[in-house]
Order: C-alpha cells, then structure tokens, then sequence
C-alpha cells in the first residue's frame, strides 16, 4: 500500500522555552501534533500556524517569552500561546501586549492546545500513528530524556508564582511514570532526570495511592519510585537521576538506593536540593520547605552513607530585608557544607510573588556584589573538590563528539559527563583523544586535569 499523501500535511512551528517542565509539555503537544498526522516546520515562514510555550518565572523569561511571541506574529501571523505566562491573569497578561494571538493557554495543557490547533488549522485525515515514534517526540538529545513525575506544588515560597501558575501538586500514577521511563529506556536512553516541583513530595496529594507495574503492586511515593527506576536503569545500563528533591527524613532511603559511581547503571549518587538559603529567619520570609536547622546535619549524615554523594543547590542573595550578617551566614554555611555544585541567583522581584512586599529591599548594587562574592567563594570549594579527582578514574556518558584545531594539530574531543554532572546545569569532563567514542556511549575516563567546573581526562581502552 501506498503510504504518500496526495495532500501535504498541514504544518506547525513550535518554539519552546522555559524549564525542563516545560520542555516535557512541549514535548507532548509535538507527540500528539505527529500522532495526529501533522508537520513540524522548522522555520516560521514553512509554517501555517506556530504554538509558542512561554516562561514566567523571572522578568528575563517574561520578556523573552513575549519577544518571541512577537517574533511570530510579525514572520508568521498566525500563533497559539501556551505555558505559564499564558496562566497570568487567565491569559489576559499575554493578550494585552500581543492582542492578535489566536489563543492562549496556561501550562500542561496539551488537549486545550491540540482543540486550539484543531480550531485553526484543521486535523488531517489520514494520519499515520506509525510517524511518531514509540518513545515519543524528544527535544532532548536521543541519549537522555526528561521523566516528569508530577505537576504543580503545595509549598508557597514567597519569591516564587508557579503554584500560582501550574496549581497545587498532582502527581501522575506510578504505573504510568514507570511505562514511561521504560518506554524511553526501550528506545535507547540511556539517562532519565527525575523532575517535578518536589520530587520528594510525590504522592502525597493521592495519599501514596496503591498503582500497578508489571502486575505488582507499587506505591505513588519517592521511595517505591526510586527503587523501581533503580531496578529499570540497571536492567538497561541506564543512569536515573534525581532533581529538585527537599532534605525531608524520608529521601534518606534514597540515598541508601544509590550507586557508589554510576557503573553499570541504577540512581546516580547525585542529589538536587534546592536549599535557596542557610539563615533561618530568611527561609522563613521564604516559607521554604524543611527545617533549616537541620540541613547540614542531613547533608552530613547522606555524605557518611554515600561518600561519592554530589549534592547540587541553588541559592538566592540579596532577598528582601537580607543583612550583611545574614549573607555571611550563608557563606558560612556553603563553607561547612560542600557541596559539589551550586548555582546563585541575586533576587529578582516576580510580578505576583508575595515577597514583592517584603520590606528593605537590597539595592542592585549590594546583590551584585553578594552574588560575586558567594560564586567567588563557592569557585574555590569547587576547584579544590575537583582537583581531588585528578588521577582518579571515572565512569562517563558522551554528550557530543567534535573535531578541534586544524592540520597537525587536528584532533577529536568528546564532550561528557560523569555522575556528578547533570545536562546543562553542571559541568562537562572533556575527554582528549576521543576518535571512536560517539554520542549516547559510555566511557571509562582517567582524570589528568580539573578547573573550578570542569574536568579532563582521556578514555581508557
Ligand atoms: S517549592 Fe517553592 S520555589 Fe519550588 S515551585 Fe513550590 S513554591 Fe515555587
């Protein structure tokens, strides 16, 4: 049977900004858009609509978001908004600055976007369900994929609009988390990142409700989740990885769960724990999360069980009403912690967060220069923590391979990383001498040289 089309497939530009959340809703909408027979162009004017999916944590993403809106109303003309700056003001934030958009959605929303693309550009009639293929539509690179196990958040951190934006947790079922991670596993991934708004909080929304996996049963909660992805991740010599996890008593069973290195597959010894400050009076104008007096205890024990543990955070400086005596205190903190990788944001007031009203806000200047001072500070724990790896040897995953310098001097680099290293936030071990490794393969790499980020090495044969 002829599989050609006498008419060509209508076609849908995507744009997709945003968090790794929004990355897995882009992601669905351009798995549904194929399934049902549609195009993705890759170029507005190849387009005959174009869905873009916004961001609105920070003012930067907000106007990135509207630009690009912009962008494809002028090229295009023809544009469904969806993601949350879609969710402000019910849509009403985005049809102020940019009336001529066709709809606008808030985020994890992909019936309403497919009903809105259906409105403007009718479904074809003859979709082939065999174009998509059985992991999906990845905007990932094939090697590592993104495994979204809840949407929305119960906590109400005061700098932060998402529970606003995306609505109070809920938790998608484990059997389907888990088809999902085997599905993409199946089909040749070989890391998952864990991510929601609260990992550790999982389940709790559904009482740790009682799902199926493999005819067992299994309950909607961290720990049941990180043993079965363990056991899948190990079964396919796969890395699991977990993000944004709170140092709640339970996520001690966890740390129990992880490998000392990553070899042969299962959850990585790598924990990310947004801890966004160390003085309690501060985490409490945050209403962070988790007792603050308590952190460097959990991070001490976790290290004690898992020596090889990588602890990853992020931080905020300059919140309103920090003093001088609060932000050393922070200092002090990421001195007695050490952790592996840190990343710091001086506070940006979000249109909508509670904390706008806060008083004493921190002149630029002053988050400017504790913004420095604490990467400063951090730069050198890092540096120091790498360059103990030097002479070591370690397990890799290839990002990408390239070819640098020219003529004689003309070699082939890989770019990877090891367990402690998650995509786009982390560092990269750059393996010299690198022809014949290729993307997606693991590698065993001697380490010969660290900065503070990143490290060298070159593969063992
Ligand atoms: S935990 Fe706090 S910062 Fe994270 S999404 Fe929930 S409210 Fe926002």
């Amino acid at each position: 049977m002829s599989r050609s089309r006498s008419v060509p497939a209508p076609r849908v530009g995507f744009v997709s900004l945003g968090c790794p959340k929004a990355l897995v809703d882009s992601e669905q909408i351009l798995t549904q858009l194929r399934a049902e027979g549609y195009a993705i162009a890759p170029s507005y004017d190849g387009a005959d609509l174009v869905v873009v999916n916004t961001c609105g944590f920070i003012d930067a993403a907000v106007a990135e978001s509207l630009d690009a809106i912009g962008e494809a109303l002028t090229e295009n003309g023809k544009v469904i908004v969806t993601g949350c700056l879609g969710a402000r003001d019910g849509g009403g934030f985005v049809r102020e600055a940019h009336p001529k958009v066709l709809a606008v959605t808030g985020p994890h929303a992909t019936a309403e976007v497919l009903a809105s693309v259906h409105a403007h550009l009718p479904k074809p009639h003859d979709p082939f369900v065999d174009l998509v293929p059985p992991q999906g539509i990845k905007l990932t690179p094939r090697h590592y994929a993104y495994l979204k196990i809840s949407e929305g958040c119960n906590h109400r951190c005061t700098f932060c609009i998402i529970p606003s934006m995306r609505g109070d947790l809920v938790s998608r079922p484990i059997g389907e988390v888990l088809a999902e991670a085997e599905r993409l596993l199946r089909a040749g991934v070989r890391e998952l990142l864990v991510i929601s708004q609260d990992t550790s909080a999982y389940g709790v929304d559904v009482r740790y409700r009682t799902g199926f996996w493999q005819g067992r049963p299994v309950k909607t909660r961290m720990q049941d989740l990180a043993t079965a992805l363990d056991a899948l991740g190990r079964e396919h010599g796969a890395w699991v990885r977990l993000h944004y996890v709170y140092p709640y008593p339970h996520v001690d069973d966890a740390i129990a769960l992880m490998r000392a290195d990553g070899a042969g597959g299962g959850l990585l010894p790598y924990l990310d724990v947004p801890f966004q400050h160390a003085s309690p009076r501060i985490l409490k104008l945050m209403k962070r999360p988790a007792a603050p007096e308590k952190v460097l205890e959990r991070v001490q024990a976790w290290r004690r069980e898992r020596p090889t543990l990588t602890i990853r955070s992020t931080f905020i400086v300059g919140f309103p009403g920090e003093t001088d005596a609060e932000f050393d205190e922070l200092l002090a903190f990421l001195d007695a912690a050490q952790l592996d990788r840190v990343g710091c944001f001086a506070y940006s007031p979000v249109d909508g967060a509670a904390a706008n009203a806060l008083p004493a806000p921190v002149p630029d200047a002053v988050k400017e220069e504790r913004r420095a001072r604490f990467m400063a500070r951090q730069a050198a724990i890092s540096a120091r923590k790498l360059l103990q790896k030097v002479g070591t040897t370690v397990d890799v995953l290839v990002d990408d391979v390239v070819e640098a310098g020219s003529g004689k001097a003309r070699r082939v680099e890989a770019h990877a990383r090891s367990a402690a290293d998650a995509p786009e936030i982390d560092g990269l071990v750059t393996i010299r001498d690198a022809a014949g490794l290729a993307p997606g393969e693991f590698a065993r790499v001697r380490i010969s040289g660290a900065d503070a980020h990143d490290l060298t090495g070159t593969p063992l044969r």
